[in-house]
């Protein structure tokens, strides 16, 4: 058994009369309870929490096998509990026989609070331990929803089940065993981010763990580069991998360590794990269309997700013998987390911003700003520059609908690159709100590649956006689109593809949002080379340009290049479209925006260090910093490794 005597006397002490534990086990960071008489404890149910509380571990209850009902017998009692209407029909609900769980996908929006009722109600009923998922409100427009569907499918595979359980059964067996040594020193590898943008990628390492803090790589104009020594890791020494967003420069590579065996737990939000699984599979699929090799394929992304844990914003899990983790909104996309490790029992903590947004956004709460405890922040530095301050978001938006409203009346299209996630749906929303309020005539907007994926996933999850917008996703309203936009379904044959193109090129005046966001390939480029050379056409961007992508080239001037796309093959353009780049809708906290999470963060850490900066940006603010606050700074480059304790 993983657990000591100690830890089971004292739920048995705290269970109401009638509830008895059967059997306990460890699923990875999870205590699982086998209980009989699951409509007992839940009349009392708050006691789960109070144990949970006492024990400070991750709890579930489950009942003993011959305290659930059949599964037709209990699958009449949830249609009857949930609504016939209200459960999605294709996927419904899905027994988990070897888990003893089952899961009720919904077809519309439900409050936090109604599920809870419902799951209780279930449990108590059924005695199958419930997680019911909300769905999207009904749209005039139908989101694509295939990679969601697939996401579910891998996860209730039966044989993926077996190895899941055993995964983390073995897991939970590493986590809970007592610490060999106490922590005498903590090192951090910084394999990439160090002094540049993209390839995230952080190693900590105690005397007992070695963890991974994300795993992506960085776009360049040629070849993609990984974080540095990233072959040489020990994959089986490695006890987790935790993610903090659904970007490709921090998460492109995870896919990479199954690759080559790597077999243990990535740690991330709920919303993270589908919109990573979307552009991971995307990724794959576009590689392959453009005739490049991808550096792993379709099964190691699959890899990815079952050895995916899930956890909650706020929740603290044990992940290693001396490890403690804790997730908190960064407010940078959806899902997106800040990392909180509380290392050796209250010994030294670090906080990883991973990227994060201090600051107001239409769609998400800033990131948050207290921690129990905090010796070491490693904070992103993307906009560290003293120049890099954004303009007001009011005046942003102002800017952007202008643009819209000019270009459109003088019979030219906006082109917006965008990221799949994040920013698309940003923007979406501003031009939707700006239709609806009347501020701006209805325009056609398309929307090509996997941003309406992406926004399902938005609307699955409102309780990861701002009060505003989860109030109108759960009185069924879509907050992102209205019928003005149109989903590209991107033809899958070459002439299909070109026509469809120059449908829209050719077509009335409107606005096309297509990833990658920095115009390094992707399907925005087959718009690009057709309205490149026309003077009526804007070009907007709403996000960073990295350091050698076309995007940051034209934003340095360059207008005549060739260009390479899957529909012209390679093309000479001499660039006659405006150009415009509008700040304030980064989902990075600008320069004020960071000196203030220093000034504000609490506790006040001993020592930060700035990762995801160019050099200049990142020193610059290290100065700042050490000046302004007299925190000791670090700015380390790719590729070195610190020793941080003991100071
Ligand atoms: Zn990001």
């Amino acid at each position: 058994m993983c657990v000591k005597d100690e830890v089971k006397n004292v739920v048995v002490s705290m269970l109401p009369r009638g509830v008895s534990v059967v059997g306990i086990e460890c699923e990875g960071p999870t205590l699982v309870m086998y209980i009989q008489n699951p409509s007992t404890l839940m009349e009392q149910s708050s006691i789960i929490r109070s144990i949970a509380k006492t024990l400070r571990k991750r709890i579930v209850f489950r009942a003993a096998p011959e305290a659930r009902l059949d599964e037709e017998a209990a699958r009449k009692i949830i249609y009857e509990v949930v609504g016939e209407e209200a459960i999605d029909r294709k996927d419904g609900v899905r027994f988990s026989r070897r888990f003893g769980e089952v899961y009720i996908y919904l077809s519309s929006p439900l409050k936090e609070r109604e599920i809870k009722r419902l799951e209780k109600e279930i449990f108590a009923r059924t005695g199958w331990k419930p997680n019911i998922e909300s769905g999207m409100p009904r749209s005039k427009v139908r989101l694509p929803t295939h990679e969601i569907y697939a996401v579910r499918q891998i996860l209730h595979n039966e044989g993926v089940e077996e190895e899941r359980r055993n995964m983390l059964q073995q897991l939970g067996r590493r986590i809970y065993r007592d610490p060999i040594m106490p922590v005498n020193s903590i090192q951090i590898g910084v394999l990439g981010a160090g002094q540049e943008v993209g390839r995230s990628s952080i190693l900590v390492r105690t005397s007992e763990s070695t963890l991974l803090l994300d795993c992506g790589l960085k776009p360049g104009s040629s070849t993609d580069e990984f974080p540095m020594g990233l072959h040489q890791l020990d994959l089986d020494e490695l006890d987790g991998v935790v993610v903090t967003h659904a970007h490709m420069d921090h998460i492109a590579c995870l896919p990479y360590l199954f690759k080559y065996g790597y077999r243990g737990p990535v740690y991330m939000t709920e919303p993270t794990k589908y919109l990573l699984y979307i552009l991971l599979t995307d990724y794959v699929e576009i590689a392959r269309r453009e005739g490049r090799v991808p550096p792993y394929g379709l099964s190691e992304v699959e890899e990815v997700i079952y050895h995916t844990i899930t956890l909650d914003y706020e929740d603290t899990t044990d992940i290693t013998p001396d490890i403690k983790l804790s997730l908190y909104d960064a407010g940078h996309e959806i899902g997106s987390a800040l990392v909180h490790l509380h290392v050796g029992n209250g010994l030294y903590n670090i906080v990883y911003t991973g990227d994060f947004k201090y600051g107001y956004t239409r769609l998400l709460s800033p990131a948050n700003d207290r921690f129990r405890r905090l010796e070491l922040l490693i904070m992103e530095s993307t906009y560290g520059g003293k120049d890099d301050v954004q303009p007001p978001r009011e005046e942003s938006e102002a800017v952007l609908l202008q643009t819209i409203r000019d270009t459109v009346e003088n019979g030219g299209k906006v082109l917006i690159p965008v990221f799949s996630t994040g920013r698309a749906q940003e923007i979406l929303y501003v031009i939707n709100h700006a239709i609806r309020q009347r501020l701006m005539p209805k325009v056609k907007v398309y929307v090509d590649g996997m941003v309406l994926e992406t926004l399902s996933v938005h609307t699955m999850f409102p309780q990861y956006l701002n009060r505003e917008v989860s109030e109108m996703i759960y009185e069924g309203v879509d907050p992102f689109i209205d019928d003005h936009v149109v989903p590209v379904d991107r033809a899958k044959r070459l002439e299909e593809r070109m026509e469809q193109v120059m449908g829209i090129v050719q077509g009335e005046p409107s606005v096309i949002m297509a990833p990658h966001g920095m115009l390094n390939g992707g399907p925005v480029l087959d718009y690009f080379a057709h309205l490149a050379e026309d003077p009526k056409n804007t070009l907007v961007f709403v996000s960073y340009q990295a350091e050698n992508t076309l995007g940051r080239r034209i934003l340095n001037g360059e207008r005549d290049f060739t260009l390479r796309t899957l529909t012209l093959g390679e093309t000479k353009i001499s660039m006659a479209m405006n150009v415009r780049y509008i700040p304030g809708f980064s989902g990075h906290s600008d320069r004020r925006e960071l000196m203030n999470y220093v000034r504000r963060v609490e506790p006040r850490p001993q020592k930060i260090m700035l990762v995801h900066g160019e050099p200049s940006k990142a020193i610059g603010l290290a100065v700042s910093i050490e000046l302004k606050y007299h925190v000791t700074t670090l700015v380390p480059k790719t590729g070195d490794h610190l020793r941080i304790y003991p100071p």
